[in-house]
């Protein structure tokens, strides 16, 4: 089903139609039938209940973010090495004996590499082992995706990043935003385990951290919620990018992080440990 999908691929809400198995496919995430891994490592700054996680991220993204922290490594669709599924589920469960606790794919935007999970989970299941994976995903796949990943990933830890969609649309280029990613929140939740996260950006706290909240609140009061107030302008967000008018070339205020993190505490949601 995934290598159907593949040949006209339909992994997110784009549905470009591309055959990534042919070598001059042009998806809009540049992804080709291969996957590629641009730096792994292991991080202690995860959410508690994945720490001591394995980071491993995958080369090619569906969105564009200006602020991308990632870019242009992510951006390019065969930075890194070559991922072989037999060779990944060995590292994986390698770093599992050694004590990580989650096996985090993130990236760019692991979720167009849905054929290659399953078939490094595949790998690690004919080894008789079960990895722990955790999905950090921009929840844009299609519907088709979570549930070929059902019973694959663990945990998804999804980046609600905004909260509305003319913020989607200007700052990452993409559009129909909060219907799709809101849709398969839901959908993912109803079989895994869901923490959200949300990055405050400068001058962003009206219009998308007390949307994201207000959601978060009459839809998922249970999910564990993360306020990230680690924003720095990288990529086309620098100060020498070319986004300024976005407001997005800047550090967050002190006054800003400290009103936001009012807002969530008083918010109704449950806060990540
Ligand atoms: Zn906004």
């Amino acid at each position: 089903m995934a290598l159907t999908m593949l040949r006209a691929c339909s992994f997110c809400e784009i549905r470009c139609g591309a055959d990534r198995t042919r070598d001059d496919a042009r998806p809009p995430c540049l992804a080709g039938a291969r996957t590629w891994c641009f730096k792994r490592h292991v991080s202690y700054a995860e959410e508690t209940e994945l720490v001591p996680s394995y980071m491993v991220y995958l080369s090619a993204c569906n969105f564009r973010c200006r602020f991308c922290v990632q870019a242009p490594a992510c951006f390019t669709p065969d930075e890194g090495a070559a991922l072989d599924p037999a060779q990944a589920a060995e590292d994986f469960s390698r770093a599992v004996r050694m004590g990580a606790r989650s096996i985090n794919l993130l990236g760019g935007e692991p979720s167009v590499h849905a054929h290659t999970i399953l078939a490094v989970a595949a790998e690690a299941q004919r080894r008789g082992e079960a990895l722990p994976l955790v999905l950090n995903t921009n929840m844009y796949m299609t519907p088709g995706v979570i549930d070929l990943l059902d019973g694959v990933i663990r945990t998804y830890v999804a980046d609600l990043k905004f909260g509305n969609d003319t913020c989607a649309e200007r700052i990452a280029g993409i559009t129909d935003y909060t219907r799709i990613v809101y849709r398969n929140l839901l959908h993912a939740a109803a079989g895994s385990r869901v923490i959200v996260r949300h990055l405050l950006m400068p001058g962003h706290t009206d219009c998308c951290l007390r949307p994201t909240l207000t959601w978060m609140r009459q839809n998922l009061p249970e999910a564990p919620f993360t306020l990230m107030t680690g924003y720095v302008p990288e990529y086309l967000a620098a100060p020498t990018g070319s986004c300024d008018a976005q407001g997005l070339s800047r550090l967050l205020s002190t006054e800003e992080v400290r009103d936001a993190e009012s807002l969530v505490a008083n918010a109704g949601v449950r806060r990540s440990a």
